[in-house]
Formats: C-alpha cells, sequence, structure tokens
C-alpha cells in the first residue's frame, strides 16, 4: 500500500468509527425517551389511584373501587418491570450505570448522582 492507500484506507476507516459512534448515540437517546414515557405512564397511573380514593374519600356512601386499584397496580408492575429491563440493556452498553438509589441513568465516570447524590459504585 502506497501512501494514498495508507491514507484513504485511514479515512474510510475514520468514518466507520464515526458512524458506529453517531448510531450509539442516536440509539441512546431512543432508549432514553422510551424510559422517559414508561416513567410518566407510570405516574400518571399512580396518580389515577390517588384521584379514584380521593373521589372514594369525598362521596357519602359508595365501595372503595379494590379490583380496578389491583388493577392498575398490577399494570404499574408489568411497567417497573419493562423499565428495569430496559435500564439495564442501555447501562450494558459502555460508559452508563444507574443510580442504586433512584434508578436514574448516569454515566460510569460520575461519582455522584445528580439526582438524588448517591455515591456512584464502581464496578
Ligand atoms: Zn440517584
Amino acid at each position: 500500500m502506497d501512501f494514498l492507500e495508507r491514507f484513504i484506507d485511514s479515512i474510510g476507516r475514520g468514518t466507520h468509527t464515526l458512524s458506529v459512534k453517531t448510531d450509539e448515540v442516536i440509539e441512546l437517546t431512543e432508549m432514553k425517551v422510551d424510559i422517559k414515557a414508561i416513567e410518566e405512564e407510570i405516574e400518571n397511573h399512580k396518580l389515577y389511584i390517588g384521584q379514584i380514593v380521593y373521589k372514594y374519600y369525598t362521596q357519602e356512601k359508595g365501595t372503595m373501587p379494590t379490583s380496578e386499584i389491583k388493577r392498575i397496580c398490577m399494570e404499574i408492575r408489568r411497567l417497573e418491570k419493562k423499565l428495569y429491563m430496559m435500564k439495564d440493556k442501555m447501562v450494558r452498553k459502555r460508559g452508563y450505570t444507574y443510580c442504586k438509589g433512584c434508578g436514574q441513568i448516569i454515566k460510569k465516570k460520575q461519582n455522584y448522582c445528580p439526582k438524588c447524590g448517591n455515591r456512584v459504585l464502581k464496578y
């Protein structure tokens, strides 16, 4: 390989590395968006349970809709499991981990969680 061929080859490899990194960034961003959406869905379910309970409290007569509350709780549990699996998949990618205190996704090089202040364990 002469100089020009080596030069072109190195540019080619450089571009490849760059596009792989860009794909990785896009994938991580998409995963973060999906995770955020599920977290919001969970919060909305919890708010709805609160509304149901409060509605029951303000009524003179009536029965606590326990079966509906149970159904929502089971849905929350299902979403939490999904969330855990998604976070686990994300942190297996290089450079990321999650806070053992609050579940926030953080970069491994951080020493403390920016959300709850928990110390980030290195492993
Ligand atoms: Zn935290």
